[in-house]
């Protein structure tokens, strides 16, 4: 993909960020739409993190979204087509249970240090779990999915199910993308999850999946991305 056409992508996505102020990256060569917390084309991996403080203002405690827990904080738009999409899913005889929105930062943490426990501490591990700071979750635009309402914990065999292969062919239509591609570790820096979707709007979510079910992030926006590896 040339300049040009990413430019264009950039400039089809028209998000206006609501805050310019605060920033993941003292990256000055990403737009500031891949580098506002609060815009919904965020850029968050390992080395664009999130400020600690950082709160999204937008989020809402939902407590009609089908989920694993009885309320799911999630960035308010999200929410809402998450919700059309769960609708979609549930018509074409798909269960779908959210396990996690939005988590702060504190709660990143703690979760964390219990599963690089769990995982005791490896290298793999950290591809499989986001440090804090790190975790598309803190902006409050991230949902994790399960078919299994006792399984808070989904596998990679979610992508097997039916509920994940019906997120992987029709979550780009409600403005959502598998952040984390199977085969695309040394891209995004991290395992393939089945379960993570991300919201970036209909359209962006659109043109991304139109390059290919399993294009990322950063391909369609052309981020350099060896510090990933
Ligand atoms: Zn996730």
């Amino acid at each position: 993909m040339n300049r040009e056409q990413i430019d264009k992508n950039l400039r089809d996505a028209a998000t206006t960020p609501t805050s310019f102020k605060e920033t993941t990256t003292t990256d000055k060569t990403l737009p500031s739409e891949l580098t506002t917390p609060s815009s919904k084309l965020v850029l968050v991996d390992s080395v664009h993190t999130l400020p600690v403080d950082y709160v999204p203002s937008t989020l809402k405690d939902d407590i009609y979204l089908k989920s694993t827990s009885e309320v799911i904080p999630i960035d308010e738009e999200t929410g809402n087509k998450a919700k059309e999409m769960m609708q979609a899913a549930n018509d074409a005889g798909i269960s779908l249970y959210v396990v996690t929105g939005y988590r702060s930062y504190e709660d990143q943490q703690k979760y964390y240090t219990s599963r690089m426990e769990l995982l005791n501490n490896s290298e793999d591990a950290k591809k499989q779990v986001q440090a804090a700071g790190c975790s598309e979750h803190q902006t409050g635009l991230a949902i994790d999915f399960t078919d299994d309402p006792s399984n808070a914990q989904p596998t990679t065999d979610f992508g097997k199910t039916d509920a994940g292969k019906w997120l992987y062919e029709h979550a780009h239509e409600y403005g959502f993308i598998l952040r984390y591609p199977e085969g695309k570790e040394d891209i995004t820096g991290y395992n393939y999850e089945p379960w993570h979707y991300r919201y970036v709007g209909v359209e962006t979510a659109t043109a991304i999946y139109e390059q290919g079910p399993d294009t990322t992030f950063e391909e369609y926006f052309n981020i350099n991305t060896n510090e990933n590896k």
